[in-house]
């Protein structure tokens, strides 16, 4: 008896992917948080995007046009088999986004007709990923196990119309009996068994007289069909495995397209939306909807590109090796593209919800450059946080005309573009600071512009710093500038303006971990060999970061940027971050600008 089922669902499919930009308009800015019940877009969101170019809604303007359904109504269904990622956000906006767009419905349905590889707790983390992306399904909720009974009694239905029969091949000879993408199959010897001899023996595989493998039910399509899906599939087989919502209840379970069409159309689903390898699984959405004489108007199957996204990889197999082999640490580790690490990265749901936006959906595969997520993050956060400044890798400059113990405190706006906005806060000024040591150089090289011996820089805020020496160890390593402070700029004499760098008191500042994430992978389109492809910078760790006093008071999860490194978040987790930990930790959530590029060339990548 074959295996299930829809994880096998066309991967013969060779479309190429191609291309990386997205099928959306041009990126803009970033949306507000907040649901709206009754599923959809969330409350005050518009579509950033002028939507009327996406095919799949010119099919529902062109059914609700011509009369085929009165209203829109879709489904998220997810196999509780694993957690959920961007892909599956992809899906969630569209169906949510869909029937919000149209005034419908969205129902959330889960897929759970495989008892072995499902679980409860992926159902509760999948609605709370749902829910926590803004989309809400109100009463909505449901299961496919929900419809065991009537499913079974449309196999029945199937049986008595010499739609459906019970076949004893084995699943070795069912294999022989398929054939080929280029050779017809076979017919099952039991092909023709009487409707009453089939009835008896599926009522008797539900009563659970015959092992697994023993007996199966399939529906009588051709086994000379072109299409491998039409070729008599499995529609129940005998699986002795207690279900996590009806228990001890079954013996026999149906396969998942079997079950899909029926579940859609139970639910008065009008557009059933579902990715690319489903397109040839359609007649047979189709046939059994037809064979089961089911009233008009049906469900419409119609299918859209799953999201690639480069530099990571979404098979749950694969995210479950990374998982397993400590390569990542859990399932919420920030370089994971899983919507639970999405979160703890820092990453908003408008962020999300605008990525998906602009990149629209598409009838052929395609990779997505990971530079249009950072861009939706950076667009979403730049309007809605406060700046700050922070010392990732601490260099300490000792400002040898500024009196011991002497603080100035200066006045510096969160948002600098508009100081009102979000208010001051006090930065204050010490005898001894602390830089970026990579914003000093011993022997610059020319296009370096930062501080050095000899040179100015501008402390953001806080005057210019003249650096006339520095202080090396033993082995020639810079331990400490030496420098003088001044209010003034330095006469310009024609040369260029100091470089503005990010400081902070040596003293009065706090210190904190810094956790600077990157790309999981090196290679954009990742196989999945770990040992070769995984980036071993991915996550690189600054224990001893430096933040400015304000920051004391921030609350995990709460996000900044950190004036020229990017956007960070408070980490509230349970490793060392947070206010349970000894020590403040915050996650870089993006970069301020795509660095990836030219630090790939800097490697020889
Ligand atoms: P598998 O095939 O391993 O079971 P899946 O990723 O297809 O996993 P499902 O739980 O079946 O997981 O997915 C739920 C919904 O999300 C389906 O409608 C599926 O088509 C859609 N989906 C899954 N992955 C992606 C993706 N990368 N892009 C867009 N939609 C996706
Ligand atoms: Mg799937």
């Amino acid at each position: 008896m074959p295996d299930d089922d829809k994880s096998k669902a066309g991967k013969t499919r060779g479309d190429k992917p191609e291309g990386g930009k997205p099928e959306g308009g041009k990126p803009e800015r970033g949306e507000p948080e907040g649901a709206r019940p009754g599923g959809g877009r969330p409350k005050g969101e518009k579509p950033e995007v002028e939507r009327a170019t996406n095919f799949i809604r010119n099919f529902v303007d062109e059914d609700l046009e011509n009369k085929r359904y009165s209203f829109v109504m879709t489904r998220f269904p997810p196999e509780p088999n694993g957690y959920l990622h961007i892909g599956h956000a992809k899906s969630v906006c569209l169906n949510f986004g869909l029937a919000g767009d149209y005034g419908g419905r969205c129902n959330m349905r889960f897929d759970d007709t495989n008892p072995v590889k499902e679980d409860v707790e992926y159902v509760e983390s999948i609605l709370n990923d749902v829910r926590w992306l803004g989309f809400d399904w109100q009463e909505r909720l449901y299961y496919a196990s929900d419809y065991f009974d009537r499913l079974y009694d449309c196999a029945e239905k199937l049986i008595l119309s010499g739609d459906a029969y019970v076949c004893d091949l084995s699943p070795e000879e069912v294999r022989a009996y398929r054939g080929t993408l280029t050779e017809p199959g076979q017919d099952s010897p039991w092909r023709n068994r009487p409707a009453e001899e089939s009835l008896d023996l599926f009522r008797r595989m539900k009563a659970g007289e015959f092992a697994e493998g023993e007996k199966f039910l399939r529906a009588k399509i051709d086994m000379a069909s072109p299409n491998l899906n039409m070729r008599d599939p499995a529609i129940y087989r005998i699986k002795k495995a207690s279900h996590h919502r009806t228990g001890d209840k079954w013996v026999i379970y149906p396969m998942y397209d079997y079950t899909h069409c029926i579940s859609d159309a139970i639910e008065g689903v009008t557009h059933s939306i579902c990715t690319l390898e489903f397109e040839d699984h359609r007649p047979l959405y189709d046939w059994v909807l037809e064979k089961l004489d089911w009233p008009e108007p049906r469900p419409r199957q119609i299918e859209f590109a799953r999201l690639n996204l480069e530099y990571t990889l979404m098979s749950k197999r694969k995210l479950l090796e990374l998982v397993k082999e400590n390569r990542v640490r859990g399932w919420d580790d920030p370089r994971l593209p899983t919507l639970a690490a999405l979160r703890r990265r820092g990453l908003t749901p408008a962020s999300i919800r605008l990525f998906c936006e602009r990149i629209g959906v598409a009838k052929k595969d395609s990779w997505i450059e990971m530079e249009w997520l950072d861009k939706a993050v950076r667009d979403d956060l730049n309007p809605s946080v406060k700046r700050a400044m922070a010392v990732v890798d601490p260099l300490k400059v000792v400002i040898e005309n500024w009196p011991e113990g002497k603080v100035s405190l200066l006045s510096a706006p969160y948002f600098p573009d508009e100081p009102e906005r979000m208010g001051y806060r006090d930065l204050p000024m010490t005898r001894e600071i602390f830089i970026e040591r990579d914003d000093f150089r011993l022997s610059p090289s020319p296009d370096f512009f930062r501080l050095a011996p000899g040179r100015t820089a501008r402390l953001r805020w806080g005057g210019f710093v003249h650096c006339h020496e520095a202080v090396t160890d033993g082995s020639g390593a810079v331990v400490e500038l030496r420098a003088t402070h001044s209010e003034d700029p330095p006469p310009s004499g024609g040369g260029r303006k100091p470089a503005i760098i990010h400081w902070v008191s040596a003293d009065k500042s706090v210190p904190a971990t810094v956790r600077l994430y990157d790309r999981l992978f090196l290679t954009p389109k990742p196989t999945g060999d770990l040992d070769a492809e995984l980036n071993p910078e991915s996550l690189v760790e600054r224990p001893s970061a430096r933040l400015e006093p304000s920051l004391a008071e921030s609350l995990p999860g709460q996000r900044f940027q950190f004036e020229r490194l990017g956007y960070f978040i408070r980490d509230d987790g349970i490793d060392g971050g947070g206010e349970a930990g000894p020590k403040t930790v915050f996650n870089r959530i993006v970069t301020l600008k795509d660095g990836w590029a030219r630090r790939s060339k800097d490697k020889g990548r």
